[in-house]
């Protein structure tokens, strides 16, 4: 998918990343039944909600080829997006269950498998162009919804605005023009567990996306 003069939104055979096509090849030679290549971003082509997330987790999207499908972090972002009417299910099982994102997409700062979870800023910087290639696909008005500071700095960067005029906080909001970024902290497992993000703290946060989008 291209949609516009500059950039691809998506490029499965980018190898802009050295460290991380190296990681991901010996992760495949490890697992030759994950997937193990940059993963795509997943929903509806006329989104107009638009989720960033870090990047795929070895054993969830690195293995099923879909954001946040397989780990302990897209339990409660599935759940949440399906009951405030942005997916077809609760569950994200595969890339063929045939769930259905509604005006959603789901994207990620970085599209490899970082090891240790933890992409290097150079990284986050040769993966910006899709991002920021998909940020310009999105109609307007729109809400673009960061989960993390790194997605918020990376949603930044593409937007090519300085990154200290935008402070990231939980359920802060952002204006440029129509284009709204919420913030929110990462539905990591790690977050919840330490309850620094709860359930009902990420309902609010999906409350207020969907009356940002409505109004
Ligand atoms: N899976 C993803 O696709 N992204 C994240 O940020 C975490 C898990």
């Amino acid at each position: 998918m291209c949609t516009n003069d500059c950039a691809p939104v998506f490029d499965v055979g980018c190898r802009r990343c050295e460290r991380l096509s190296d990681f991901l090849e010996a992760v495949a030679r490890q697992h030759p039944d994950y997937y193990a290549q940059p993963v795509p971003p997943f929903g509806d082509a006329d989104a107009k909600l638009l989720i960033v997330g870090l990047a795929p987790g070895m054993h969830g999207a690195n293995r099923t080829g879909r954001p946040f499908t397989g780990d302990d972090a897209g339990i409660l972002l599935y759940q949440t997006l399906y009951d405030f009417g942005f997916a077809s299910r609760p569950v994200s099982e595969s890339a063929t269950d045939g769930l259905e994102l509604v005006q959603c997409r789901i994207s990620n700062a970085v599209k490899c498998l970082p090891p240790q979870n933890k992409p290097v800023t150079a990284e986050i910087r040769n993966c910006n162009p899709f991002l920021q290639a998909e940020l310009a696909s999105m109609p307007e008005p729109c809400v673009i919804l960061a989960l993390g500071k790194i997605a918020h700095d990376a949603v930044l960067r593409a937007f090519d605005v300085p990154l200290s005029h935008y402070r990231f906080a939980h359920a802060a909001e952002h204006r440029f023009g129509e284009r709204i970024l919420l913030d929110s902290y990462h539905c990591s497992r790690y977050n919840t567990n330490t309850r620094r993000l709860t359930e009902s703290m990420f309902r609010d946060i999906f409350r207020r996306s969907r009356e940002l989008l409505d109004s």
